[in-house]
């Protein structure tokens, strides 16, 4: 498949970009590794006159310490994550997340950790060439009024398949959002609507330029857990990312994040209540807040994104309970730092 005709811009810094951006508003796009974007392009799923290029955006390609925060800039490559000390150290879930996109093509080649959060929602409907698609009405995500995965539905069910997005949100990470005037910095919570048409609250002219992960204290741990058709070359079906604080063989506050399932990653408050207070070892509590995640998901899914909606929600529950044992371990080898 070919890319429908474009214009190239190439900026030399992030100033020139922003003017750039608010130049061409609606019909620009920006580029970073491209490997969501082209794709998209080459289904004619988005058709953007001009293609703005981060290639040169060097002073958003970094990772660094900054008052009790992780700070990582919007441009940096997937490998850079993957071969940084703190984010091992610290934040492992990070690791496991960007370890599992797609395939080491994908993490050494191109891809970036912005282009990761900023990915549109998928859905198998409408993930598809036009030619495929011009055989169908179109679909709410489409521009149409009709929902193939939930017969019904007044509005977009795909599905966010950030393997990146879960993990931090458990961990309750920030992004910086920058255009010509300003910036903001939104939580992923706020950054993510949840709406599949409109799956994320950037605005034309904003560029990603930081996503900022406060450091995890003595005590904490943090884990991802994820399932796909393969294990390289393909999308989380179901996923879970988990932050825990333990103090002396209890467990203070437990924070549960799944993805894969709704337009957005789904944080739990309720699954992660269960937990709190309960001793390191409490396999009824484990078992409840695996529960209570799964039936919070079964809400949300629907029938696009390759696997039966019982199976993924049954996932869930499997996941979610993987990824609390392996954070609890985690922090308990922890508790005693300074
Ligand atoms: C075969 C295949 C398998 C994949 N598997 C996975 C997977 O398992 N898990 C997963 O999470 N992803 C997967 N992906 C999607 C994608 O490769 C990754 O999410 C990658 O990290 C995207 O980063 P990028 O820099 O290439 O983004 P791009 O393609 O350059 O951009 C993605 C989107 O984000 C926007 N964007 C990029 N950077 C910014 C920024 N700084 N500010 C504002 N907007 C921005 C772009 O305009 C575009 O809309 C897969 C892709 C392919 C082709
Ligand atoms: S969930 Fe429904 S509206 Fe959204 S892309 Fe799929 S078929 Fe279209």
């Amino acid at each position: 498949m070919r890319l429908p005709r474009f214009q190239y811009l190439e900026p030399k810094d992030l100033c020139e970009a922003l003017h750039l951006l608010e130049l061409h508003g609606e019909e620009c796009r920006i580029l970073a590794g491209g490997t969501d974007l082209l794709v998209r392009m080459k289904q004619r799923l988005l058709r953007p006159s001009w293609i703005l290029s981060l290639k040169n955006l060097h002073e958003l390609d970094y990772i660094r310490n900054e008052d009790g925060a992780l700070c990582i800039g919007g441009r940096t490559p997937l490998a850079r994550v993957l071969s940084s000390p703190v984010v091992a150290e610290k934040i492992p879930a990070l690791r496991e997340a960007v370890q599992s996109i797609g395939a080491p093509t994908i993490q050494h080649y191109r891809g970036t950790l912005g282009g990761n959060l900023c990915q549109d929602t998928r859905c198998l409907h409408h993930n598809q060439s036009a030619f495929w698609r011009s055989t169908k009405q179109p679909c709410h995500k489409a521009g149409g009024r009709i929902c193939y995965a939930r017969e019904g539905s007044d509005r977009c069910r795909s599905t966010h398949q950030s393997d990146a997005a879960p993990a931090l949100m458990a961990l309750e990470a920030r992004v910086v959002l920058s255009r010509k005037e300003g910036t903001r910095i939104l939580s992923l919570e706020d950054f993510y609507t949840t709406r599949g048409e409109t799956p994320l609250a950037i605005e034309r002219g904003e560029i990603l330029t930081e996503i900022q992960i406060p450091l995890p204290s003595s005590g904490s741990g943090n884990a991802y857990r994820r399932i796909a058709y393969r294990s390289a070359v393909d999308f989380p079906i179901a996923s879970a990312g988990v932050s825990v604080q333990v103090r002396k063989g209890r467990i203070q506050r437990a924070k549960i994040v799944v993805g894969s399932i709704a337009s957005a990653p789904l944080p739990l408050a309720q699954a992660g209540a269960c937990l709190q207070g309960r001793p390191l070892d409490d396999e009824d509590a484990l078992e409840r807040a695996a529960q209570v995640s799964m039936d919070h998901a079964s809400a949300f899914a629907v029938d696009n994104v390759g696997s039966t909606v019982e199976y993924r929600i049954r996932m869930v529950s499997v996941l979610v309970k993987r990824a609390l044992k392996e954070a609890l371990h985690r922090a308990q080898s922890r508790e005693d730092e300074p």
